[in-house]
């Protein structure tokens, strides 16, 4: 999800959707163009999609991470992007596509659940940011041409997209934070970097750190906040979301503070 800025938003491609626009769209395995989409692509993995695809994998965080996943800090930018690493053939497909379609459909990361529509995020200079959103099909994907019309909210019902999209939301307002430069003369690559990489996409490490560290000598975390974090990896995503929000930017939580 693209943090958008107010000036740049007339020129982002695709038809922007508003909430009750309507849009037509059909994906179904007897098009001619079923699985094109699935290859070659640049598809960005947010929080929630590795914690949802490491389990359908079977794998722990770590695991998943180096073996799906390309981390890329690109100039300029102060935190990774985490990108799924295409199959190495000749046309670089998805790792996850068969001849019939998605192998990981019901745990498909939150691009793929929302494709055509691509989301952002608003970011205007005072009150909370905006979902923003755009029709944009490959001028080779047939689904354009069908009838069945959505609205987001259809869209987002249908692909049982509803919770991906706000926990990409979530992860967004975070991500959007390190517009700023956190790390000062430590640099990108430091240890205080590592453990912000660490609570926001590798939930197993990051968990092993809270129970088998000092972490709770030094944090104050309610009892019931620690029995949710301990069995849940959504929790424990949100709960490292926290942890950069206080120990990087110097906000306020309810899930933890230093003691
Ligand atoms: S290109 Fe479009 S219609 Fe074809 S398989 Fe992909 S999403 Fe479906
Ligand atoms: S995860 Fe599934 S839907 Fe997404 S690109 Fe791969 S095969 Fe296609």
């Amino acid at each position: 999800m693209k943090s958008v800025d107010p000036d740049d938003i007339e020129d982002i491609p695709g038809i922007r959707l508003k909430k009750n626009d309507a849009f037509c769209f059909e994906c179904r395995p007897d098009l001619a163009c079923f699985n094109l989409c699935c290859r070659n692509l640049n598809l960005f993995l947010y929080p929630y999609d590795v914690i949802r695809l490491k389990n359908n994998l079977g794998l722990s965080s770590d695991e998943f991470i180096d073996r799906h996943t390309d981390v890329v800090l690109r100039p300029g930018q102060h935190f990774p992007d985490v990108l799924l690493r295409m199959a190495d053939n000749d046309q670089a497909t998805c790792p996850y596509l068969t001849e019939q379609g998605c192998s990981v459909y019901p745990d498909r990361p939150d691009t793929c659940r929302t494709f055509p529509v691509e989301q952002g995020l608003l970011f205007k200079s005072q009150g909370k940011p905006e979902p923003v959103h755009f029709f944009r099909p490959p001028d080779f994907c047939l689904g354009k041409n069908e009838s069945r019309t959505f609205t987001l909210d259809t869209w987002a019902k249908d692909q049982d997209a509803a919770t991906y999209n706000s926990m990409t939301v979530l992860w967004s307002e975070v991500r959007h934070l390190f517009m700023n430069d956190p790390w000062g003369m430590e640099g990108p690559s430091g240890q205080r970097a590592k453990m912000a990489f660490m609570a926001a996409y590798n939930v197993d490490r990051f968990r092993s750190f809270i129970f088998e560290s000092s972490f709770l000598k030094r944090y104050k975390v309610k009892s019931d906040v620690q029995a949710r974090i301990r069995k849940n990896d959504t929790e424990l995503m949100k709960f490292g979301f926290a942890f950069i929000r206080v120990t990087l930017f110097g906000l306020p939580s309810s899930l933890l503070r230093l003691r």
